[in-house]
């Protein structure tokens, strides 16, 4: 889209994540105007004043805390996001996955069986529960917790939420109760899912204090960003059978997952994938692109997260 409408496009095709160093090095080999970025890339006040060039960057994500969006407004510099619909189907589609995995011990599982550890057919082999009539707690009730709260209620659950505001979409189509503490939404629900950004507001939303509120018998799923859990807190919580089980697609310290972790039976980690779908990847490329144009034309680009 950029090239048709005679940008010239340069693509760093290297698979390695590059650090801030390398991304400043790249970013002063040409006056670029504007500069697509991924959620690995750490965007703040020292790059905007190593490259002053760049006066837009468009995050290929939803999410942006990898930007510090202050030191970007400071800088009169505007940075876009990539909120595609089919982004949002897709990561509630994951969590829906990992809920019925959970649910259904589908993990473990298969690697019982993949072990060869099958002798025939038991009562008690593989004991799960069912997701109808449970209730599902949402935390952050945007697009993605709302789509997921779509998908759950027609799998017969009941829909409780937290927000820091009331969605009156998800009660009215969902009949979703809203909860104005997290503790509340934790101690009534047997899945939790979190869809908050990841702020300071919502860094260790997830603790070990806060995990204690939950009934032993629910499980954690989290598909928002990793440090909205504390994760070494939610590993103890799973050892000490706080809860029942957790499901991640992002962690704490992405990439690296702690070692305690990826031991435990009661866990199903899955690489940063909730939204990765061609048409979903499509759509965010196109987002991104119209961005781009949209700002070099003059225009307001739709999805500024920076403005004043
Ligand atoms: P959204 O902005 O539509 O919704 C976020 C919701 O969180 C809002 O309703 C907001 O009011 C609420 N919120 C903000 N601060 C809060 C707080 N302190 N406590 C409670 N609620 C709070 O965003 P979205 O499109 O639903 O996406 C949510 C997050 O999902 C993104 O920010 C991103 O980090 C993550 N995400 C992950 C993937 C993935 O691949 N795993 C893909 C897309 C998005």
């Amino acid at each position: 889209m950029l090239r048709s409408k005679g940008y010239k496009v340069e693509v760093n095709l290297s698979e390695n994540i590059p650090n801030q160093k390398q991304i400043i090095k790249l970013l002063k080999k040409k006056p670029y105007d504007a500069v697509i970025t991924l959620l690995t890339d750490k965007i703040d006040a020292e790059l905007f004043s190593e490259v002053p060039g760049v006066k837009m960057y468009a995050n290929y994500a939803t999410g942006y805390d990898n930007i510090d969006i202050e030191a970007a407004k400071a800088s009169n510099i505007v940075i876009t996001n990539a909120p595609a619909t089919l982004s949002t189907l897709s990561v509630a589609e994951h969590t829906i996955a990992l809920m019925c995995s959970l649910a259904k011990r589908i993990v473990e599982a298969d690697n019982f069986v993949r072990q060869g550890k099958y002798k025939g057919w038991s009562p008690m082999n593989f004991i799960g529960t069912e997701l109808s009539g449970k209730t599902l707690g949402i935390i952050g009730a945007g697009r993605i917790g709302e789509q997921t709260a779509r998908f759950a209620k027609n799998l017969g659950l009941h829909i409780i939420y937290y927000d820091i505001k009331r969605n009156n979409t998800i009660e009215k189509e969902c009949g979703a109760i809203y909860y104005n503490t997290v503790e509340e939404v934790l101690q009534k629900s047997d899945f939790v899912s979190l869809h908050v950004p990841l702020l300071s507001s919502t860094l260790h939303l997830i603790n070990e204090e806060r995990l204690a509120q939950m009934k032993p018998t629910s499980f954690l799923i989290n598909t928002s960003r990793g440090k909205v859990v504390e994760e070494e807190a939610l590993e103890q919580a799973l050892k000490a059978e706080i809860i029942r089980g957790a499901a991640l697609d992002v962690f704490e310290f992405e990439p690296k997952i702690s070692k305690g972790l990826r031991k435990l039976p009661n866990v199903i980690l899955t690489p940063h994938i909730a939204s990765a779908s061609e048409d979903a990847r499509n759509e965010m490329a196109e987002i991104v692109a119209n961005n781009i144009i949209d700002f070099l034309e003059g225009r307001t680009p739709r999805n500024i997260v920076n403005e004043k």
